[in-house]
């Protein structure tokens, strides 16, 4: 199994400065075969990553003599990187690659694992040597390459490591989760997670960064300065937001093997244009894809739920349905006279929880637990408490 630790790097000035001449390097490189990759493809040539390497090797000594300054993967691994972007779209997998940008483009270079030794807090670095790291790496296993790369004002390699594959027993006790934008997550167990209250001061800030940068004048040099700071802020917010969505997925992930979850409409709510609103959505976006990966990890499954599944709507139950239900009712109250639950009030997003877990559990085809667990008073959510 393939992992990545992403940590912090301290450089001195000038090990920054190398980082962005090695970045740079990386960038032009890439312009550099992707244009002559275009060139070559609408000359009716049949352009590989290998050939426009020889052909760089070939000028560079003469025209590009600078790339020589910094690691040599930095003027070697886009060729590659390019190989790859452009079979994956060739497969349909991915975008047409495109020139990389110096303001839009993440700043970033890769280093093969020849490349690199690891040492106490240290990483060395070829041309440069050794840089301070924030913490040492987590795993143990064969290093297989790391990436430095520049976010905002930081610089943070990720390094990649093949660990042995030790899968635990996969859990057996199953969930139903209800997220939302009020609170985060609701289980099926009646166990609640809060949104973050963090990002309500954290966004306040940044409207008030963004409000100063409108405010300076276009090409100044306070323009830049506010620039970023609102740079930090959003960084700092979706530092904060993963931080939150880490720990929450990974708990998740080692209490349960069955996660029943909705399936988002992820474009439909991308669209709204509120910040607030838009940090929400992609935090959800988030939330689904880090639960998927972790739970897969430990052998277990998520079973998305369609949208279109009355969850919130549906007594979980005897299955009445309250038609008129509004967003604003946050109690939900059965009028079927025969219920166990009639007129008792229940939370609406721990109600629309056990209807995600009993959807979930009828579409793996685990018919007999969804009678066992509504039937029965949610023997599998009581089961699963103590995980
Ligand atoms: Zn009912």
């Amino acid at each position: 199994m393939i992992r990545a630790h992403k940590i912090r790097l301290h450089p001195t000035p000038e090990q920054a400065n190398y980082f962005a001449r090695a970045a740079g390097t990386s960038r032009f490189v890439w312009n550099w075969a992707l244009a002559e990759w275009e060139r070559q493809y609408a000359a009716g040539e049949k352009p590989t990553a290998l050939k426009l390497k020889k052909q760089f090797n070939a000028i560079r000594r003469e025209e590009f003599p600078w790339t020589w300054e910094v690691t040599k993967n930095a003027s070697d691994q886009p060729f590659l990187d390019l190989g790859k972007a452009f079979t994956a779209f060739f497969e349909g997998k991915a975008r047409r690659p495109r020139f990389k940008s110096k303001k839009r483009s993440k700043p970033s270079f890769y280093l093969a694992n020849d490349q690199l030794e690891l040492k106490d807090h240290h990483i060395w670095i070829p041309k440069l040597g050794w840089v301070n790291m924030a913490e040492n790496l987590r795993f143990k296993g064969k290093v297989a390459g790391a990436r430095i790369t520049n976010i905002v004002d930081w610089w943070f390699i990720s390094i990649t490591v093949e660990v042995a594959d030790r899968l635990p027993d996969p859990r057996k006790a199953a969930v139903g989760i209800d997220v939302g934008l009020n609170r985060l997550a609701t289980l099926s167990t009646g166990k609640g997670y809060e949104n973050q209250a963090f990002l309500k001061t954290a966004l306040k800030k940044l409207r008030q960064a963004n409000k100063r940068l409108h405010r300076r004048r276009t090409g100044s040099k306070n323009r830049e300065k506010a620039r970023r700071h609102v740079a930090r802020l959003h960084y700092q917010i979706a530092c904060m937001r993963d931080d939150v969505l880490h720990k929450l997925t990974t708990r998740l992930a080692n209490c349960y093997g069955i996660i029943g979850i909705e399936d988002l409409h992820l474009h439909g709510l991308l669209k709204n244009r509120r910040l607030s609103r838009s940090f929400s959505d992609a935090a959800l976006g988030k939330l689904l894809n880090l639960l998927t990966s972790k739970v897969q990890q430990r052998g277990g499954q998520v079973m998305k739920v369609g949208r279109f599944f009355p969850s919130s709507k549906t007594c979980h139950s005897c299955g009445w349905k309250w038609e008129s239900m509004e967003l604003s009712d946050r109690l939900f109250l059965c009028q079927n006279p025969t219920c166990a639950y009639y007129q008792l009030p229940q939370d609406r997003d721990h109600n629309a929880g056990l209807n995600i877990l009993a959807e979930a559990l009828r579409l793996i085809g685990l018919i007999d637990q969804v009678v066992t667990g509504i039937g029965s008073d949610d023997d599998v959510n009581l089961a699963v408490d103590a995980g």
